[in-house]
């Protein structure tokens, strides 16, 4: 099979997923338990799951992004070893990790607006961290207090900004 081909078959599981987690309620549900069972991927234990929901990226709807990664990555894993390019598989599935944290996020309302710009200014203050900004580029969560990896605590991405 061609890269192409393997990039389309590729994007209709994760756009599966993808519709599958952001119909499911606030922090998952059995629903999605039974998913991640299937898929042999692994789920955070109920304590870290409300610890994520508390601390992590504000979600509106849908399992926790971390969640979502693993998912997604175990969905992914039979395809990426037959791509040419082994560039191109890790780029569909960040690229669903985005649509689905699109998805999923609260609506920007006035009212949010500034509750957000409260817990913000709130975090900053306790942490220390001054006006600049550390926040998971991918999901938005603030870098987990200790971790100093460069990979998001909430969402599993690599970068931050
Ligand atoms: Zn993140």
């Amino acid at each position: 099979m061609s890269d192409a081909q393997l990039v389309a078959q590729l994007k209709q599981l994760c756009t599966q997923l993808v519709d599958f987690a952001a119909g499911c309620p606030r922090g998952g549900s059995e629903a999605w338990d039974a998913r991640l069972a299937e898929l042999g991927a692994r789920r955070l234990p109920d304590e870290e799951r409300q610890r994520h929901l508390l601390q992590g990226a504000p979600l509106a709807a849908g399992p926790l992004p971390l969640e979502f990664r693993w998912a997604l990555e175990a969905v992914a894993a039979p395809l990426l070893p037959r791509f040419d390019d082994t560039g191109k598989g890790p780029a569909v599935v960040e690229e669903a990790m985005r649509s689905y944290l699109a998805r999923v996020k609260p609506r920007p309302t006035t009212s949010s607006i500034f509750a957000n710009a409260m817990a913000t200014t709130k975090t900053y203050a306790n942490t220390g961290a001054g006006s600049k900004t550390l926040g998971c580029e991918t999901c938005g969560a603030p870098r987990m207090h200790g971790n100093e990896a460069l990979v998001c605590g909430y969402c599993g991405s690599e970068r931050f900004v």
